[in-house]
């Protein structure tokens, strides 16, 4: 009786055969340890201590064993990468294991930076400390702020050398999702009618069954529903950044996920001194991917994926599609703003006045969760939110625009309070709180990984003795933005 035998694993991405992936195993770790496990995500799988606490599941989670029933693979794909079409690329450093029926759905474990596969092209299929630390934490920050996300069960490290600008470290990120299939798992079928259409069957059967079936429902009539699907989860997703201040940073179509799931975790930042046209990632220096710029960057890049559907429907059925896209967008962007504000319901003149809040935030280069955070006992103490924004004059005449709005509310203030602080989180996981645990964790020290870890879980209370984790930092600890290097 194995250790494993109590879950029911498969892999249904294998089904749609060898044209989608190439079969191999992992390059393991040498010596890997176990640097941290996401309970909540091992919980979701079924998983229990004695399984993760064995040598088995170390030998796993660093590539060294496969998932017992899994049927471990590397996925092609192409994509758009900058705005400019890459061609072929895939999993070029990332191993799909295999799925786990859970009680709710079926949950893929994919391994990254688990060695060479044919899509690895000049990388060398290894993921190093550092940015593998940043897609764990972001996974669990996201995931915990109600943003949807692939998650991360496990993540191990090793003394296997990895050369970047600097000799580093090896680490594997076990990640989690009910799919990894991107924007570009489509593309790469462009002008290729047989499989893109397997692949419409396979993603409409498994993750969208309201879509339509298979066989039965023409394919114009899928390709349309799913798009349909995908642009509303598409538009709800860029929302939630928009309004917790998430820059993605590499927002290529390769990087898109078909399920709406924020993934492929890189250069990324939690904004601390709001800009409107903050750029995260050192790499992009035209601001492709600037905060800004990312909605529409997003309905760019589902024009993209529909244009894969071209073969199945018309130019103008997948433009009528498309086109719902704003109101999506919109529609989800208002209700975070309406919570986040403190408001009851959203009046259509509330743009101007948050149209404004983004121009004050701005002018100011105040602390875009702070700014929102101390909104909400603005009215008692207003000092602690003006001097996010130096007393300035400007900042005083938005809030008595603001008080006078808020008065229209039917709820209570205790109300509004409650609302407000459920909506707008005290700990993000800003660039410097992660390099400081980086940093702690290259010299041994996991203390403040959990720490950090722990306030993330619940990012929107108060918790006694983590007020550092809640500030913005000091000049001298800020991390303005990243390299693509990872
Ligand atoms: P990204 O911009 O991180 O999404 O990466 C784009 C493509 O490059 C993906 O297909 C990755 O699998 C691949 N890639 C990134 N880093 C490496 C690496 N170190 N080794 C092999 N492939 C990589
Ligand atoms: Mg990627
Ligand atoms: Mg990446």
């Amino acid at each position: 009786m194995g250790l494993f035998d109590g879950l029911r694993t498969q892999n249904h991405f294998a089904s749609l055969g060898s044209a989608f992936y190439t079969r191999l195993a992992p390059q393991g770790l040498t010596n890997p340890t176990l640097l941290h496990v996401n309970p909540a995500v091992a919980k979701k799988l079924g998983l229990q201590a004695t399984q993760i606490q064995s040598e088995s599941f170390l030998r796993i989670m660093s590539g060294n064993e496969p998932l017992p029933g899994g049927d471990t693979l590397a996925a092609v794909y192409s994509g758009h990468q900058f705005g400019h079409w890459a061609g072929q690329l895939g999993d070029g450093r990332a191993h799909l294991l295999g799925a786990i029926q859970t009680e709710h759905e079926v949950l893929e474990l994919q391994l990254k930076g688990s060695g060479l596969t044919p899509y690895s092209r000049m990388g060398d299929g290894r993921a190093v400390l550092r940015s593998s630390l940043r897609e764990y934490l972001a996974s669990h920050a996201m995931q915990n702020l109600g943003i949807p996300t692939t998650e991360a069960l496990a993540i191990v490290m090793s003394e296997d050398p990895v050369y970047r600008e600097t000799k580093e470290t090896a680490t594997i990120v076990c990640r989690v999702a009910p799919s990894f299939v991107r924007f570009g798992s489509f593309e790469h079928w462009f002008n290729h009618p047989k499989q893109l259409r397997q692949l419409l069957h396979y993603v409409v059967d498994y993750f969208y069954p309201e879509c339509g079936t298979p066989g039965l429902t023409p394919d114009a009539e899928l390709a349309l529903a799913l798009l349909r699907e995908i642009v509303r989860r598409s538009a709800q997703m860029v929302a939630h950044w928009q309004t917790v201040g998430f820059c993605h940073g590499v927002m290529n179509t390769d990087n898109m996920s078909v399920l709406g799931l924020t993934m492929d975790y890189g250069p990324y930042a939690f904004m601390d001194a709001f800009a409107i046209d903050y750029i995260c990632n050192t790499t992009d220096s035209g601001g492709r991917y600037a905060w800004y710029k990312q909605p529409s960057i997003v309905h760019w890049n589902l024009a993209r994926l529909a244009s894969c559907f071209l073969d199945l429907c018309t130019e103008s059925q997948l433009q009528e599609v498309l086109g719902h896209f704003e109101s999506d967008y919109v529609a989800q962007y208002t209700h975070n703003m309406q919570q986040k504000l403190g408001w009851d319901q959203w009046q259509a003149q509330d743009h101007h006045l948050t149209n404004d809040w983004w121009q004050l935030l701005h002018d100011h280069q105040a602390d875009f969760s702070l700014s929102f955070r101390a909104l909400s006992l603005v009215f008692e103490q207003p000092d602690s939110w003006l001097a996010l924004f130096g007393h300035s004059e400007a900042a005083q005449q938005w809030l008595a625009r603001y008080q006078q709005r808020s008065a229209l509310n039917q709820h209570s203030p205790q109300q509004r309070q409650e609302q407000m602080d459920q909506h707008n989180p005290l700990y993000v996981l800003r660039n410097h709180l992660a390099q400081q645990v980086i940093q702690a964790v290259q010299q041994g020290d996991i203390e403040p990984l959990a720490r950090l870890f722990f306030v993330l879980e619940n990012p929107y209370d108060w918790h006694e003795g983590y007020d550092d984790l809640a500030l913005p930092p000091t000049p001298d600890q800020s991390v303005p933005a990243l390299s693509c290097s990872s």
